[in-house]
């Protein structure tokens, strides 16, 4: 609060009340934030803008204010993003500064930055006359109109634009302008230091003297206990996350927050609702049976067969209307056409409208069988018609979450099912129940698990039935577990790596890059931290190809969100865009690596011993990848003992 007391984004901007919000109010906000590597710094500027715009903006300020933080011009699940290709903006820099195209790729080679390009040359640059200050909702509207526009007639249109955003900017607006437009920020604003921030900012507003202005912090301490006011701030963070998760559309979602008392009926207004995608329950991985049975004594339990194929959640809305979201809340529906079609089949005469969440997997309607990952993944992913379908999906449904017109999350496991049960109908090939027993008997398990894997699948998920058997949505819950295949054989988990640098290859490898810098990623902290050097599982064709796709992501320096140790330095550093699955032997702890540095020595962090690449994992996004709390997990729970032979002993 003291910080939020000193710096006022608002007054820095010269914001006058009742004149639309000044985009040069963010801007500045970025720049503080950018200047710092503090989190909790960072938030604390979050929140001060957020809790300003909320006692003098409206409503729609302040949502406009969350999409452009984190680089979005609307829910993430519409699919619509800025990503403007350098070419189009050089063009635009050039023509709206007044220098050549040539100055501009040359200093673009030199710099790396285009934004810092454009915020140099434009302040060497005289206008005749400055056009009206940008405001947020005219950014954002334009970004809006630039990324609806396609194909190559719009390239003029979107370069117009630009150009129009461009000669309006002031001071540091043009640096964050340019690379909003390129989707990459570089602030390292994740979402969720954004819902902290909007939690803090709901939850401090009422503490603001709004007479003044800017409004001044009033002291809390006469108000609340310091220790009060953290558990308070501890159950707002909780109810807005899980808020998001079930409804995550900021222009649905804030006006529920900000009215009257909004903290405490935000989970009941922020309800599931058809079309919006619920961010999907997850599991935690257990090293076999014996651990699952601990986990889950005198709890009544099922094990259900776990599909390996692409998470699927079907909505469909009282008018018939379907669509498809994947596990990242991508909006699938052009990939299943064969699913649309058939869900008329598959529904009772009572259901109306529901959301359904399954396993589409591959299926072999000759043999009546599941065919393999590796298989189902070949289909083709976008605007396929059916007559380009070669592998049909067989949509095998393991929840309810949502019923004509009711949200069934709160329920227990038994009753969701249940009413799963009586409302769908099973049609082979088509649609079916996860298959599932409720045993208990360590040796019926195995068997169990031997038979999913017999049918082509992973292995067992095992859930509570009755108590603490909630959906809990975007959770990684311990009232899942998975029980792998894998598992059992002694080799860990695969993780879900995201690669943050790369070395030039050599040799055979030589024109491509040869070996990739992996990190995972930590909540907490929101830093992606290294855990391996890997060049192994790579096919020539995926060097290549990897090589090319990760090109535009290259930037000049590591982020202030990454955490390396100095002896690391590869030869390239990389966005966080793309997420690998990988398999190791094993972890260890390692003096080099970042990765959960702390949690089991105090001075080292965990690394991968052996890496290979299994993947990609087109279904995550970099924040989805395997978290610094799973590394510890894993490193926990992995059967070899960790201890002597390998522990100060790093691979890389
Ligand atoms: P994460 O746990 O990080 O999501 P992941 O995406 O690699 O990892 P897994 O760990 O393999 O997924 O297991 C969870 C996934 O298993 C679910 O996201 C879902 O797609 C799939 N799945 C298959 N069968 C079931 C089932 N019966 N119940 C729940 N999930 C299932």
């Amino acid at each position: 609060l003291k910080v939020l007391a000193q710096y006022n984004p608002i007054k820095d901007a010269g914001w006058e009340k009742g004149n639309p919000l000044p985009y040069m109010v963010l801007a500045k906000t970025f720049e503080k934030i950018e200047s710092t590597s503090s989190r909790l710094t960072i938030i604390e500027h979050l929140t001060n803008l957020f809790r300003s715009i909320m006692i003098l903006g409206t409503t729609q300020d302040l949502i406009t204010t969350i999409y452009l933080s984190i680089n979005k011009i609307g829910p993430s699940y519409l699919g619509k993003e800025l990503g403007i290709g350098d070419k189009i903006l050089i063009s635009a820099i050039s023509e709206s500064t007044g220098r050549s195209l040539q100055f501009v790729k040359q200093e673009l080679k030199k710099v790396g930055d285009l934004g810092i390009i454009a915020q140099n040359s434009r302040m060497t640059q005289k206008v005749m006359f400055q056009p009206p200050p940008l405001t947020m909702a005219s950014v954002l509207a334009k970004f809006k109109q630039i990324a609806d526009l396609s194909g190559n007639a719009s390239q003029k249109k979107k370069s117009e634009l630009i150009k129009s955003l461009l000669v309006a900017c002031k001071d540091c607006e043009t640096l964050y302008i340019i690379r909003s437009l390129q989707g990459k920020l570089r602030i390292g604003l994740a979402e969720r230091s954004v819902l902290l921030a909007l939690s803090k900012a709901v939850l401090c507003t009422p503490y603001f003297n709004k007479s003044e202005f800017p409004p001044k912090v009033m002291d809390i301490r006469k108000t609340m206990r310091l220790e009060e006011f953290e558990e308070k701030l501890l159950d707002a963070v909780a109810k807005v996350t899980r808020a998001y998760s079930q409804l995550p559309n900021y222009d649905l979602m804030v006006p529920m927050l900000v009215k009257e008392n909004g903290l405490s009926t935000i989970l009941h207004d922020c309800s599931l609702e058809v079309g919006v995608p619920v961010k999907p329950m997850l599991a935690q991985p257990t090293t076999g049976i014996s651990q699952m049975l601990d986990r889950f004594t005198d709890m009544e339990f099922t094990c259900e067969f776990k599909y390996d194929g692409e998470r699927a959640q079907i909505h469909c809305l009282e008018n018939g209307n379907v669509t498809i979201y994947t596990r990242n809340l991508e909006d699938y529906t052009g990939k299943y056409p064969d699913i649309i079609q058939n869900v008329k089949k598959f529904i009772g005469p009572t259901v109306k409208s529901f959301i359904l969440d399954c396993e589409a997997v591959g299926y072999d309607p000759a043999t009546n069988k599941i065919l393999s990952f590796q298989v189902f993944s070949s289909r083709p992913k976008k605007n396929v018609t059916m007559d380009k379908i070669k592998i049909p999906a067989c949509v095998f449904a393991f929840d309810l979450l949502y019923l004509n017109g009711k949200s069934l999350i709160d329920e227990p496991l038994v009753k969701r099912r249940e009413v799963l049960y009586e409302n769908f109908i099973e049609s082979p090939g088509v649609f079916s129940f996860a298959k599932h027993s409720n045993i208990s008997d360590v040796n019926d398990i195995q068997a169990y698990l031997e038979e999913a894997v017999e049918g082509n699948c992973e292995g067992l998920m095992v859930k509570t039935l009755k108590e603490k058997s909630i959906y809990e949505p975007s959770r990684r819950s311990y009232n899942w577990l998975k029980i792998k295949k894998d598992y059992l054989q002694g080799m860990t988990d695969s993780l879900d790596l995201v690669p943050i640098g790369a070395w030039y290859g050599k040799g055979k490898r030589t024109g491509t890059y040869g070996a990739y810098l992996l990190a995972c990623y930590d909540e907490d902290n929101d830093e992606f931290q290294t855990c391996c050097k890997i060049g192994t599982g790579f096919s020539d064709e995926q060097l290549s190809m990897f090589t090319e796709t990760l090109k535009p992501h290259v930037i000049n320096q590591p982020r202030n969100m990454f955490r390396v140790n100095d002896q690391i330095k590869p030869d390239v550093w990389f966005s966080p865009t793309a997420v690998w699955e990988v398999l190791a032997a094993d972890l260890s702890i390692s003096p080099i690596h970042t990765a959960a540095s702390g949690a089991v020595d105090p001075n080292k962090g965990i690394a991968l011993r052996f890496p290979r690449f299994i993947r990609i994992r087109e279904d995550k996004n970099p924040e989805d990848a395997t978290s610094s709390e799973q590394v510890v997990d894993m490193y926990k729970n992995q059967k070899i003992n960790n201890t002597a032979n390998q522990s100060n002993k790093d691979e890389d």
